[in-house]
C-alpha cells in the first residue's frame, strides 16, 4: 500500500503541489492532499477509451488488491519514475499455500517476433511478499524467480521495469506523458495461474485516456483477461493526448486511436476522413475474403513518431503500429495503408491460423517452425493485394510495388543460399537482419512472392475456379475454427486438395529448395510481362557506412565486382578514379560510371593506402506491365485476381 501511494503521488505531478510548501509542512500537507484526492477520485468519473462492456466512455480508478478473489493473478502497473523510464509492477497470486515454491517467469520473446529478446534484462529489484512479510526469492535461470511460499495463501511479486528504449510496436515505454506497454515484455506469469482469469490495474492520472482491447471492469481502471496469454495479447497505451476515430463494418466496431497524431492528422491525405474510409474498405475486403467477422470490436493503435519509422505488431483483436515521420505522413500514406492492411490480415493468419509448433506458446525458449513464410510472407502478399482489391490502391500502384519486390528479391544474394522454409526455421538466428549477411533470405519478402506464384499455380490448374484464397479459408475453417494448429504437411495437403493434384515439385523447388522463382512464365498467365532493365547505378557489390566522412565497407556480396577485387569489411574507400569520396555518397559517385567500366579505387586498410582496379557490372531492376496480346483467359484470371476490370489495369 505504501508503494501504491508513493507512486500514486508521483503519477499526479507531485511537483505542482510541492513547490508551494516548505519542506517542514510538506509531509503533513501531502497526506491531507492524498486523502482529498482519493475522495475526489472515488466520486468523479473521467474520460477514457477503455473497452468497457457497456461501451460507456467513463473511467474510475483501481480498487485494492484484497477484493480480487476471483482472479487467479492480479497485476498492477504504475509509472514509478517517468524521467528514469521506470515502471513499478506487481502481481498477486492466490492459493499459493498448496505449493512450497512458486516460479514467476518473464517471457524471453513475444509472439510476432521470433527472436529471443530477454526482457528480464530490464527487471530491477525483484522481491516477493505476503502482506507485510518478506518471502525468500531467488533466480533459478535468466528469466525465472523462485519464491518460497512459507505456507502463505496470497503472494505478491514486486519489481521495477526499465522501459526507456526507443519506442517500437513490440516494446514498452514510460515517460512524462505516456505509459505504453506490451504485457509480454513486463508481466511475469506462474504455471499455476497462466491459464486462469487475471486482472490488471493501471494507475495513471485521471485525465489520461486508456486504449486497450482488454475488458474494462465498469468505471474502474481495472481490466480483465481470460488468461495470461490474453492479457499479453493486448498492447495498451495511457496518455492525455490520444485521439480516437471509429467506424462500423459488418456490425463490428473498428476503432482507430492515435498517440502523438494531432499535427500529422491535419494532412491533405493523412486525415480522419481518408483514414476512416480506407481502413473500412480494407477491413471489409478481408472480411469478404474469409467470409467471417471474427470479433465485435477491433483496435488499430497508432503511434506517430517525429522520425521516419515503420513497425507493426499483430494481436488477436488489435494491432499496434508505430510510424513516422510526422511531417511526411501525406507522402507515406501508401506505406501507412500497407502496414495497416498487413497487420489486419494477421487477425486470421497467425492470430487464429497458427503453426502447430507454437501451441501452446512456450515463452521461455525458441519455437521452431518452417511455416513463417505462410504466416508472414502470405500476410504481406494479401496485405497489399487487399489494397488493390478494395480499390484503395490502383492496379498500377500495386504492379509497381510488385516490380519493386521482384527487384529486391533478385538483388538478394541469399536467395541462392537459404531455402524459404529454412529462413523461417532459422528466424531465431537471422530472421531480422542480424547474423549472416548475404547468406539469408527474408521469409517475409520471399514468402510474399511464393504466395503470389502459388496463387497463380492453383488458378492455372483449376481454370481459375480456385485460388490461394480458398486455401486460406480452408485453413481458417479446418484448423483455426477447430482450435487446432496446422503443420507444413497439413498446409501442403490442403493446397493439393484445392489445387487438384500434386504440388510436390512446386514446394521442393521454391520452398525447400533455392530454384529461381519463375516470375516471367507465372505472371504471363495473368496477362502480365516482367521487364528487366539496367539500373542507372552500376553494380559494385559492397554496402558501406560513413565513418570519418568516408564510406567504409560493411558487407561484400559474394561473386560481385567488390568481392572479386578482394574488398573486405572495414576497408575505407578514399577515391574512385581520383574522385574523392570524402562527404560523398558511394552510390552517387558510382552513377558517374557505366557497367563494364574499369575503375581505380583507392582505399585504406590497416592504416595503409592501397589502390586496385575493379570492373563494375550491371544492376537490374524489374517492372511488371500489361501484355498487349494477353488472351481472354489471361485477362479474366487477372481481373479476378485483382478484382479489377482489364481496361483499368
Ligand atoms: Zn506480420
Amino acid at each position: 500500500m505504501k508503494m501504491f501511494l508513493v507512486a500514486f503521488l508521483l503519477c499526479r505531478k507531485r511537483a505542482i503541489f510541492v513547490s508551494h510548501f516548505t519542506i517542514n509542512h510538506q509531509r503533513v500537507v501531502m497526506r491531507f492532499l492524498t486523502l482529498i484526492l482519493l475522495l475526489i477520485m472515488a466520486l468523479a468519473p473521467s474520460p477514457s477509451f477503455g473497452n468497457s462492456k457497456t461501451g460507456r466512455k467513463t473511467a474510475g480508478r483501481s480498487t485494492a488488491s484484497s477484493d480480487l478473489p476471483k482472479f487467479a493473478a492480479a497485476y498492477k502497473i504504475e509509472s514509478l519514475a517517468p524521467n528514469l523510464h521506470t515502471y513499478q509492477i506487481s502481481v498477486t497470486v492466490q492459493n499459493a499455500e498448496k505449493k512450497d515454491e512458486i516460479d514467476f517467469t518473464l517471457p524471453a520473446w513475444r509472439p510476432g517476433r521470433y527472436q529471443i529478446q530477454n526482457y528480464a534484462a530490464n527487471v530491477q529489484e525483484f522481491k516477493a511478499v505476503s502482506g507485510a512479510a518478506a518471502l525468500y526469492a531467488m533466480k533459478v535461470d535468466k528469466q525465472t524467480w523462485r519464491v518460497k511460499t512459507d505456507g502463505k495463501a496470497e503472494i505478491t511479486a514486486i519489481y521495477k521495469y526499465y522501459a526507456g528504449a526507443q519506442l517500437d510496436a513490440g516494446n514498452s515505454y514510460v515517460g512524462a506523458d505516456e505509459m505504453y506497454f506490451n504485457g509480454s515484455n513486463l508481466f511475469v506469469y506462474t504455471d499455476e495461474t497462466r491459464f486462469k482469469p487475471v486482472s490488471l490495474d493501471i494507475v495513471c492520472p485521471d485525465d489520461w485516456k486508456i486504449a486497450t482491447q482488454l475488458e474494462r471492469l465498469g468505471k474502474t481502471n481495472r481490466f480483465t483477461a481470460e488468461t495470461y496469454d490474453d492479457l499479453i495479447d493486448a498492447p495498451t497505451v495511457a496518455s492525455p493526448t490520444l485521439i480516437e476515430f471509429s467506424t462500423v463494418v459488418r456490425g463490428a466496431k473498428i476503432r482507430m486511436v492515435f498517440q502523438n497524431g494531432e499535427r500529422a492528422l491535419k494532412g491533405f491525405q493523412f486525415n480522419e476522413k481518408n483514414i476512416t474510409r480506407d481502413i473500412a474498405k480494407i477491413v471489409e475486403t478481408q472480411f469478404d475474403l474469409y467470409k467471417e467477422v471474427p470479433f465485435k470490436e477491433y483496435l488499430f493503435l497508432y503511434h506517430i513518431t517525429p522520425y521516419r519509422f515503420s513497425h507493426g505488431v499483430e494481436h488477436k483483436n488489435s494491432t499496434s503500429i508505430v510510424i513516422g515521420g510526422e511531417a511526411e505522413m501525406d507522402m507515406r500514406y501508401d506505406g501507412f495503408l500497407s502496414v495497416t492492411s498487413h497487420e489486419f490480415y494477421h487477425v486470421w493468419n497467425i492470430k487464429r491460423i497458427i503453426p502447430k509448433e507454437f501451441l501452446p506458446y512456450n515463452y521461455t525458449r525458441e519455437a521452431y517452425t518452417p511455416m513463417l513464410y505462410v504466416s508472414e510472407g502470405f500476410t504481406s502478399y494479401y496485405g497489399d493485394l487487399s489494397l488493390v482489391r478494395s480499390k484503395v490502391w490502383s492496379p498500377s500502384r500495386y504492379l509497381a510495388e510488385l516490380g519493386d519486390n521482384i527487384t529486391a528479391m533478385q538483388n538478394t544474394y541469399g536467395r541462392k543460399i537459404q531455402p524459404l522454409a529454412l529462413s523461417s526455421f532459422d528466424a531465431w538466428l537471422s530472421g531480422y537482419g542480424t547474423g549472416r549477411a548475404n547468406s539469408t533470405v527474408s521469409f517475409y519478402s520471399k514468402g510474399e512472392l511464393v504466395g503470389l506464384l502459388l496463387d497463380i499455380e492453383i488458378r492455372k490448374r483449376t481454370d481459375n475456379n480456385a485460388s490461394l484464397d480458398d486455401v486460406m479459408r480452408a485453413l481458417n475453417t479446418e484448423f483455426a475454427q477447430q482450435h487446432k494448429g496446422f503443420t507444413a504437411s497439413d498446409f501442403e495437403s490442403l493446397v493439393e486438395k484445392i489445387g487438384g493434384g500434386s504440388f510436390k515439385s512446386f514446394f521442393e523447388k521454391y520452398v525447400y529448395g533455392t530454384d529461381e522463382l519463375p516470375f516471367d512464365t507465372s505472371l504471363e498467365l495473368l496477362g502480365l510481362a516482367v521487364k528487366k532493365s539496367l539500373a542507372r547505378t552500376p553494380f559494385f557489390g559492397a554496402s558501406a557506412t560513413v565513418e570519418n566522412n568516408f564510406p567504409v565497407v560493411s558487407a561484400v556480396v559474394p561473386e560481385s565486382p567488390a568481392a572479386l577485387a578482394g574488398f573486405d569489411k572495414g576497408d575505407m574507400l578514399i577515391a574512385l578514379n581520383g574522385l574523392s569520396l570524402m562527404n560523398e555518397s558511394l552510390n552517387k559517385v558510382l552513377e558517374r560510371f557505366k557497367p563494364d567500366e574499369r575503375v581505380k579505387i583507392s582505399y585504406l586498410r590497416g592504416g595503409k593506402l592501397t589502390e586496385t582496379t575493379v570492373r563494375l557490372s550491371g544492376a537490374y531492376g524489374y517492372s511488371v506491365t500489361k501484355k498487349l496480346n494477353a488472351t481472354e483467359a489471361q485477362q479474366k484470371m487477372c481481373e479476378s485476381w485483382l478484382n479489377a476490370k482489364w481496361d483499368d489495369i
